[in-house]
């Protein structure tokens, strides 16, 4: 080995350069006394790194084995996370990057760039890239092998409402899908009044069944059937089936309470809009905007059922708004009156506009005392009502 002229570097560090021992061209002094050409033919980093593997995915519901079974989308960071769990001997090299290669879904081949480093000869480091193929092989999964085979379900949650439009049944369809509360289902089938949810075991019905009803009021029935026992040992499997019945009352549903459920609830007016479905049925008297929320218990005992529904709601412009001053009736919680116009929809194509007036009443808020002309969506609502008659058609006042 050679050395030739000194040189310095930006730091003031002066390094010999010296004639590669391999190869004999001029570099820079380092640790292995090598060119990076030399260096790399002389050590593969990437030795040891499986480059050919295999990954597994279900065809019936396009899951990844990763383990366990995930839905994961193709080229997302969880998958390529799953798949670099999978190369062995990649905790022998810092992995510097990841990335993936784009291949054609229907291929079945899924492909990673990767870039490692590893301390070689003498602490030099070298830094190389690998291309690792994943072979996409079919393997069924343990849920959709439950799904398949005969009989193998052991509990069944039927929800029904029994509605026109299921409203809260959409509501709650969205609920399940955001927690992914169905996760433990085997299959789902769907019918005109609801679905029904098949589970493996009973555990999970009676979670979903808890999850249920902490989002609306529901009412469950369970029965169950032996389908086989053996007497001697004194077990017995069993099919149990759950019943869970929404309340058939939705959002912004105009109903007639019952004279002591209305009396119950502070005396509010029979006559009131839902205004929300939660665990409980929240309404809201649009005379005087008092809300009361019906507890489950209550609304089984006292059961009622929508007048009219949010179909027949018929949209209205709002005018202009004034505030009175004088507060028809002042409840515990302070309100103040205001005064709207609106104009129904209709009315700004005919030649000939009908013009209503009524007072609303809005809760005034805590620290400020502004008007606000923009939450008036429950007085409103009931003028929706007031102009509809019952075969849909519009009445006009004069
Ligand atoms: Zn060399
Ligand atoms: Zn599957």
């Amino acid at each position: 080995m050679s050395f030739a002229a000194d040189s310095v570097n930006p730091m003031g560090q002066s390094y010999a350069r010296i004639l590669c021992c391999m190869c004999s061209i001029e570099i820079m002094q380092n640790p292995a006394n090598m060119c990076v050409a030399c260096l790399r033919s002389s050590v593969d980093i990437t030795e040891g790194i499986n480059r050919q593997l295999t990954i597994h995915s279900c065809r019936g519901c396009g899951r990844f084995l990763c383990p366990p079974w995930q839905s994961v989308a193709l080229e997302s960071k969880e998958l390529l996370a799953a798949c670099l769990r999978k190369i062995p001997g990649l905790n022998k090299v810092k992995l510097v990057d990841a990335v993936w290669i784009w291949t054609e879904p229907h291929s079945m081949r899924l492909k990673i760039k990767l870039t490692i480093q590893k301390e070689v000869i003498n602490g030099a480091v070298l830094q190389q890239a690998a291309v690792i193929d994943f072979t996409v092989r079919n393997q069924q999964c343990k849920n959709c092998e439950a799904s398949y085979a005969q009989g193998v379900w052991h509990a069944v949650v039927q929800v029904r409402q029994r509605v026109s439009h299921k409203r809260t049944f959409f509501f709650l369809e969205q609920m399940l899908l955001k927690h992914s509360a169905h996760s433990d289902c085997i299959n789902i089938v769907t019918f005109k009044d609801g679905m029904d949810f098949y589970f493996k075991e009973r555990q999970p019905a009676v979670r979903f069944i808890d999850f249920l009803s902490g989002h609306v009021p529901t009412k469950s029935k369970y029965a169950r059937k032996l389908v086989s026992a053996d007497h001697s040992a004194n077990i017995g499997d069993f099919k149990h089936n759950y019943i869970v019945e929404i309340v058939p009352v939705c959002k912004d549903d105009l109903v007639i309470l019952p004279a002591p459920l209305a009396r119950n609830l502070s005396d509010i007016s029979p006559l009131t809009l839902i205004k929300t479905i939660g665990a409980g049925v929240h309404v809201v008297d649009f005379l005087t905007g008092e809300r009361q929320e019906i507890s489950v218990e209550k609304y089984w005992r006292h059961e009622f059922i929508p007048v009219m529904t949010s179909r027949q709601l018929i949209p209205f412009v709002v005018l202009s708004v004034e505030p009175l001053l004088q507060a028809q009736r002042v409840s515990a919680k302070q309100r103040a009156s205001r005064k709207v116009s609106v104009k129904c929809v209709c009315d700004f194509v005919s030649f000939f506009p009908t013009y209503l007036s009524t007072n609303t009443h809005k809760q005034q808020p805590k620290l400020t005392r502004k008007t606000h002309t923009h939450s008036h969506s429950t007085p409103l609502l009931f003028f929706f009502f007031c102009h509809s008659d019952s075969h849909g058609r519009m009445r006009r006042r004069p």
